[in-house]
């Protein structure tokens, strides 16, 4: 999508430091950390939403899983634990609408974050 900000940055026309990549993902730190550790799991098609994603789509779902996977290990808090949270919608407090997910740690995590 032309005018979708996440599209740019996987595409490469916005430049961002890129930690992770593979065929389903890019991952970039987020702008404004909520957690000492805070990354983006952006996946390079554009879905609005974690409802768009087709759960038959298997291929998409282990990318964005085995992401997880390394950029925990590449931030250092796959033995600390950490959260993964994609938000939906208006309530879900959802404010770019193309599937991410958060990747938080690094600290101790309250109830509330993001
Ligand atoms: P949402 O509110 O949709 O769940 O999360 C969007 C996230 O994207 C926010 O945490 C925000 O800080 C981050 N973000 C928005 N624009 C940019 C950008 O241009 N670069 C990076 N690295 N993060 C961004
Ligand atoms: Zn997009």
């Amino acid at each position: 999508m032309d005018d979708c900000i996440f599209c740019k940055i996987v595409s490469g026309a916005i430049p961002a430091a890129i930690i992770y990549e593979n065929d389903y993902v890019v991952a970039i730190d987020d702008i404004h950390p909520a957690a000492k550790v805070h990354a983006l799991i952006i996946t390079k098609t554009h879905y609005c939403n974690i409802l768009e994603l087709d759960p038959g789509d298997a291929g998409a779902l282990r990318g964005i899983h085995q992401a997880v996977r390394e950029i925990t290990r590449i931030k250092g808090v796959s033995e600390s634990g950490f959260r993964v949270i994609s938000n939906c919608g208006g309530d879900g407090g959802q404010s770019v609408p193309h599937l991410h997910y958060h990747v938080l740690g690094g600290q101790k995590l309250g109830d509330k974050i993001l």
